[in-house]
């Protein structure tokens, strides 16, 4: 790339000042920018997708690699002039800058005509590599949506096993990776685990950034699995594991477990023995608790839950209401806002 201004004296140049309310703490140290996004890989040749660019930090040191073209999703305006600065430098077929919330940003439309797809169960990973130090308050809704469009086979994982190189709050990359019977075991660590391999890379400390975040930061690699270990619908998985985990991940699971029903419609009681039903089929002893399973138990617990709920005639009885129970469930989980196409495109502007 032409030789720039630095980070630093772009932010003096446009006075722009971090924002607070944007939790914006820029990495400026060169290495440090090499390392993340050497973090993904050999990238040569893919299509490179960032999430919050800020200045561009990232973004130079994505375009510093022989990516083929960078795209860029920032929600802050004052950065523009520093994004549009490093285009001129690389040209604007290479960088591609979008003012928006990557919460509700579809690029998929986009890419259509520029990726070639990657069949799903190919060794290969996808042309598409995706990059992002978003704000921490951020970072976890759009992890949640990009492991449901994961799940799903959908938006960016149209074209493919993609891989993001992600930071999240120290403890929420911990909680991310953590194994059955880790303390730090959660509905995260199942949800992530079950779609993608989640590594922790590395852990990057407060002074690596400008102003420098009060939290430690760890920097999180995923990549979708070839085939998950529960191969059943996002809300299904999600239903179950949020029984499981949200009552409290180390109370009796037959206590947990009478959660998968009584939503439902089924009385305390008859959810109290559904839940042992489940249980034995499943061969898991009643008294574990949640943090305590494996993957295949849980597996096992999914499995069973959906079979109960396709042949037990209390269950039957309530199918439109289960239904509804799992969408409202997956809002009041992840306490996303669903996406509004028209507001969408209000919001967001873009400048190609
Ligand atoms: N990537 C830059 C770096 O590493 O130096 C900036 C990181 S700063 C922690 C987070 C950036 O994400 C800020 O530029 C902020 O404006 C942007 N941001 C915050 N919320 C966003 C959202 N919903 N969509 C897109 N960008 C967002």
């Amino acid at each position: 790339m032409p030789p720039l201004p630095t980070t630093k004296d772009i932010l003096r140049l446009y006075r722009i000042k971090a924002k607070k309310s944007l939790s914006q703490n820029f990495i400026m140290d060169p290495r440090i920018l090499q390392k993340f996004v050497k973090t993904a890989g050999n990238i040569e040749g893919k299509i490179a997708i960032e999430v919050g660019p800020g200045p561009g930090g990232i973004t130079r040191a994505i375009l510093d690699t022989k990516i083929q073209e960078c795209h860029v999703i920032e929600k802050d305006p004052r950065f523009l002039p520093s994004l549009n600065l490093i285009k001129n430098a690389v040209g604007p077929e290479k960088l591609h800058i979008s003012i928006g919330d990557c919460l509700h940003y579809n690029i998929t439309g986009r890419l259509e005509s520029k990726v070639n797809k990657t069949a799903w169960d190919s060794h290969l990973k996808s042309n598409l590599v995706l990059f992002g130090n978003l704000p921490f308050n951020v970072a976890t809704p759009f992890l949640i949506k990009l492991m449901k469009s994961m799940a799903d086979q959908t938006h960016l994982f149209s074209f493919g096993r993609m891989t993001s190189i992600l930071t999240f709050q120290h403890e929420v990359a911990l909680r991310m990776v953590a194994p059955p019977n880790n303390p730090e075991r959660c509905r995260l660590s199942v949800m992530v685990q079950n779609w993608a391999n989640v590594e922790y890379a590395y852990n990057l400390p407060g002074g690596s950034f400008v102003p420098p975040p009060e939290v430690e930061v760890g920097v999180v690699s995923l990549t979708p699995l070839r085939q998950p270990y529960i191969q059943l619908p996002y809300e299904t998985v999600d239903y179950v594991v949020n029984s499981l985990f949200l009552p409290g991940k180390n109370k009796y699971l037959r206590t947990n477990l009478r959660r998968l029903f009584v939503p439902l419609g089924v009385s305390p009681e008859a959810s109290k023995k559904l839940a042992k039903e489940l249980l034995e089929k499943c061969d898991i002893d009643p008294t574990f608790c949640a943090v305590r399973l494996s993957m295949d138990d849980i597996k096992s617990l999914c499995f069973g839950f959906q079979h109960l709920k396709e042949t037990h005639p209390l269950l039957l009885k309530t199918q439109t209401s289960l239904e509804e129970t799992m969408q409202n469930s997956e809002a009041d989980y992840y306490n996303v806002e669903k996406t509004n196409s028209e507001a969408d495109l209000k919001y967001v502007v873009q400048f190609d």
